[in-house]
């Protein structure tokens, strides 16, 4: 029996370890990506071998750098001919004023969160066209529906991710390969490190759960996502504990 396969970017830790651990523990044959933190990668890579007994193997590289991308998908449909499942996951926050950004900040946020996917779905599509299935799901924020005030870039980029899902599913439902998004809430990573006790009892405060999400929890929705009838596509599914 093929043994289906999924690449998530940005697996090193966080929402995107908590997708490929939950991918592997159902069977399917994953590839890592992170660009710097390869030998937290390599941690995620033992954990699933030792737990999961499924092939795992490793794409480093800069998601968001073209001939990086292109170098990584030429490895991944050398070992497995097509990907089953691409998750679109690697991103980075940028916090401040955006009359203080430089164009190095702005383009470092834009071409990690938005020109990733670009190239990421570029490279996966034909084989899946070939195949006509493949799901495709990015992770976003609800930050690119409703705009977080100091995170004008961040904002932005998601509303790009978000678009584009929108659009490239209408392309691609043709060929039935269905495009999704996840806009997550405020989820427990690095990512929300910096905020202060106090700032993060403001925020708790904010969210109708009361409480910051889990990787886990986007981890499911991604599965569910991953698993849901091939007529649901373009959709940007909000997992926000009421936020917004
Ligand atoms: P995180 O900082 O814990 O993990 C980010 C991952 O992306 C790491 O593995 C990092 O190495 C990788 N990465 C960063 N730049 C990369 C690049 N150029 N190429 C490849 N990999 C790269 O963050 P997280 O909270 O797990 O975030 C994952 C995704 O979820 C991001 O897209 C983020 O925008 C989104 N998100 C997070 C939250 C949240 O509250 N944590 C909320 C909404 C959306």
């Amino acid at each position: 029996m093929h043994r289906k396969t999924i690449l998530v970017t940005g697996a090193s830790r966080g929402i995107g370890r908590s997708i490929a651990v939950k991918f592997a523990s159902e069977g399917y044959h994953v590839f890592l990506n992170c660009h710097t933190s390869v030998a937290e990668l390599t941690a995620v890579k033992d954990y699933i071998e030792n737990n999961y007994h499924t092939p795992c193997s490793i794409a480093a590289g800069d998601a968001g750098n073209a001939a990086d991308v292109a170098r990584m998908f030429a490895d991944i449909h050398q070992t497995c001919g097509h990907l089953d499942v691409l998750v679109n996951n690697a991103g980075i926050s940028y916090i401040g004023l955006l009359m203080d950004m430089s164009d190095e900040d702005w383009r470092q946020v834009i071409d990690t969160n938005l020109s990733s996917v670009f190239y990421c779905c570029r490279a996966a599509i034909p084989p899946m066209i070939s195949r006509k299935s493949g799901r495709i799901i990015n992770i976003s924020s609800m930050w690119g529906t409703s705009g977080a005030s100091c995170e004008a870039a961040y904002s932005a980029s998601k509303s790009g991710v978000n678009g584009l899902t929108r659009a490239l599913a209408k392309e691609l439902a043709p060929s039935n390969i269905q495009v999704n998004a996840i806009a997550c809430g405020v989820i427990d990573t690095e990512m929300n490190r910096q905020l202060s006790a106090e700032e993060r009892k403001e925020l708790e405060d904010a969210i109708p759960a009361g409480r910051y999400g889990t990787p886990d929890e986007i981890a499911r929705i991604v599965w569910d996502t991953a698993n849901a009838p091939e007529y649901m596509t373009g959709q940007i599914i909000g997992v926000d504990g009421g936020y917004l």
